[in-house]
């Protein structure tokens, strides 16, 4: 299976869509969120710092990403491929990327773009809530999305958690950075002839619907 890069506003589905990727056809899921949450938690210099960036809707620098990301698709769990939600936010991390796949001799793959209205995106986050451990995420104004009991997650019975960056205030900040860095990426990848686009206003099911077909299921 090639690589799938997921390309979309905040709280548009990449990680619901990323999931079930990974569980339908075996591929690593790479959150570089979820990674950088995981290094937030450290007592460092560093881990304030991420700490601080996350919390605020600030991208971490593309030197600190760029590292994390090419130390996870050096493992053997990448070799066929892997679903990458959260990078390249820019396009100069794309640039970097276009670079490491050179080096070591991997495929683009293609790239998913999931549109949404922003008033939707800005009402999912409002429910939004997510697993610590599995990293699952759920949805408490969505029916499809709402955990079976209350605040705990199916898959794994830990206590599911809101994350700090999920408000009103920060989630304009994150869409404007999204339209003003990270929707470029959009014309860089379409000149690379790899871009797909599916509508994320119906739903989980809907989109993954959409992404199977791209895919070729
Ligand atoms: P996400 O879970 O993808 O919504 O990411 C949460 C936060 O992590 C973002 O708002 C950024 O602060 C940071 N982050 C995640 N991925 C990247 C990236 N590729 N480049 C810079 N910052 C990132």
């Amino acid at each position: 299976m090639k690589s799938v890069i997921l390309i979309a506003a905040p709280a548009a589905g990449k990680g619901t869509e990323a999931a079930l990727l990974k569980s339908e056809y075996n591929m690593p899921h790479i959150s570089t969120g979820d990674i950088l949450r995981e290094k937030s938690k450290e007592d460092s210099e560093m881990g304030r710092d991420i700490s601080y960036k996350i919390n605020n809707g600030i991208f971490v620098s593309d030197d600190i990403i760029i590292d994390i990301l090419k130390e996870r698709i050096k493992k053997e769990d990448c070799k066929n491929g892997y679903i990458l939600d959260g990078f390249p936010r820019n396009v100069a991390q794309a640039e970097a990327y276009q670079e490491m796949l050179k080096e070591l001799n991997k495929e683009l793959g293609v790239v998913i773009v999931i549109d949404i209205d922003k008033s939707l995106a800005a009402a999912r986050i409002a429910g939004r809530i997510s697993c610590p451990n599995c990293k699952e995420v759920y949805n408490t104004n969505s029916k499809e999305l709402t955990p079976k009991v209350e605040g705990i997650c199916d898959k794994c019975g830990e206590k599911l958690v809101k994350r700090a960056d999920d408000n009103e205030e920060t989630y304009l900040d994150r869409y404007n950075t999204y339209i003003e860095k990270t929707a470029p990426l959009i014309d860089y990848y379409t000149k690379l002839g790899v871009v797909y686009h599916v509508d994320g206003n119906s739903g989980k099911a809907s989109t993954h619907e959409q992404v199977k077909k791209i895919l070729g299921e």
